[in-house]
């Protein structure tokens, strides 16, 4: 993002946003609650916008070291670039050194990576870890309905007694007109019937991955595999639910919640014993991904997530402090309100320019952007107990109880308690701050 974009939508979208948030304000004052904000989150796991700004609070402090360190790396390089010693990384050159910051210190070759991640191999790979770590059988059926030629139909059952579990559609490559990200749709979501069956859950994987070309198949970068297990992860969570009413099966969780499964199976691609189950070389299977590049992989991760986290911090809260408690009447200057919570957290601000005016997120994910963290938290507490049982990510039993407590239950009891029965104790953020590359 350039300093110029930071000026963009301004003179339409400032004075819009101001009127949303007063009657934001008062739309929540007239059905009983002190903020939007509270009104928002009162059915999410942060139950309320105090607990949520406290949270987010304690995390920019907590990275604070992280931070500072990365800016200090940053800094030094553009000191030497600049020859001004007393040269200061600011909101317009940040992404410029955190990019030279990685090509010089974490460079990693991912084109030539792609050799190890031919996409049947990683489909396949990917399908046995979750079938074995959940007890399932994937078979494929022949669609008697598809929106494409090239779309594949899957059932999933339960491995041990055989019975149906749900149906998933892969659709994984581009063709013009198709959506363009990746992502999980659900058809159908799992439903208990009067009669007493269960309505199994239907979904539908869309990505667009690489297509094969010249000869080579589909060849993934690492980045694709970890996004295909993240989505994948979400297709389990729609599959696996038991929950008798749709409204709380599958992934109809908490918006705080919801991305913490997927989130904590990327690590899954990170971890040589997962990755060597299924990634080689497709012209000579023989040869694996060498340790050093995952080790290499993993450094990069985590090299300048002080300041990407800073970032998301800073928009967490500047999303809360717009929608938190507000005096009847009072008039909102989300410009200024904002800007100064970008300059405390992230980086200084021109007080001129107004970044909130194209935050998109404030329609639709009002009071709820620090449910991103708040997820990344629990998922990374969630990954802890893979990590420390027997057969690290691929544990079945584990995987089994991530099953029955957390993908079965839905939201059809309170999530904190599905949270908790999975972790077998309370959650705690220390493991996040671990992933940041803080403490031990
Ligand atoms: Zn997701």
């Amino acid at each position: 993002m350039t300093a110029a974009e930071y000026g963009l939508a301004q003179k339409t979208n400032v004075p819009l946003l101001n009127k949303i948030v007063e009657l934001r304000a008062d739309i929540a004052r007239k059905l009983g609650y002190a903020s939007w904000d509270d009104y928002q989150i009162e059915e999410k796991m942060a139950k309320n916008g105090a607990t949520a700004k406290a949270f987010i609070q304690s995390l920019v402090h907590d990275i604070q070291p992280k931070f500072e360190a990365e800016i200090a790396t940053m800094q030094q390089l553009k000191a030497s670039e600049t020859h001004d010693p007393g040269a200061k990384i600011e909101l317009a050159d940040w992404r410029y050194y955190q990019n030279q910051l990685m090509r010089k210190n974490y460079s990693i070759d991912t084109e030539a990576l792609r050799v190890y991640f031919p996409y049947e191999r990683v489909l396949q790979g990917m399908f046995s870890i979750y079938q074995s770590i959940f007890g399932l059988k994937f078979e494929q059926l022949q669609a008697p309905y598809s929106w494409f030629d090239g779309v594949t139909l899957w059932a999933v059952s339960d491995a041990r007694t055989n019975e149906p579990m749900g149906l998933f559609y892969l659709d994984m490559f581009p063709r013009e007109g198709k959506y363009n990200h990746f992502a999980q749709f659900s058809i159908q979501p799992g439903t208990r019937l009067a009669d007493g069956s269960y309505l199994r859950p239907t979904v539908a994987l869309l990505c667009n991955f690489p297509p094969p070309a010249n000869g080579a198949p589909s060849l993934l970068d690492h980045r694709e595999v970890e996004t295909l297990f993240h989505e994948f992860g979400h297709c389990m969570h729609s599959i696996l639910t038991r929950a008798n009413r749709g409204r709380f099966s599958g992934t109809n969780v908490p918006g705080d919640f919801v991305e913490a499964p997927s989130q904590m199976l990327e690590n899954w691609t990170f971890d040589k014993a997962v990755l060597d189950t299924f990634a080689a070389d497709y012209r000579d299977p023989s040869k694996k991904i060498p340790a050093e590049i995952i080790g290499k992989l993993k450094e990069a991760r985590v090299a300048t997530i002080g300041t990407t986290y800073r970032r998301q911090f800073s928009f967490g809260l500047l999303d809360l402090a717009l929608h938190g408690p507000r005096a009847t009447g009072a008039r909102v200057d989300a410009q200024t309100e904002t800007n100064a919570i970008l300059s405390d957290v992230f980086f200084p601000v021109d007080s001129r320019t107004a970044f909130v005016a194209f935050f998109g997120h404030l329609m639709g994910y009002d009071g709820g952007y620090y449910g991103y963290a708040w997820a990344d938290a629990i998922a990374a507490d969630m990954a802890t107990v893979f990590e420390q049982s027997k057969g690290g990510y691929l544990d079945r039993e584990t995987g089994m109880r991530l099953r029955d407590e957390v993908y079965a239950a839905g939201s059809a009891r309170d999530v904190t308690e599905s949270i908790e029965k999975f972790l077998g104790r309370k959650q705690s953020n220390l493991p996040f701050l671990k992933t940041l590359g803080l403490g031990n």
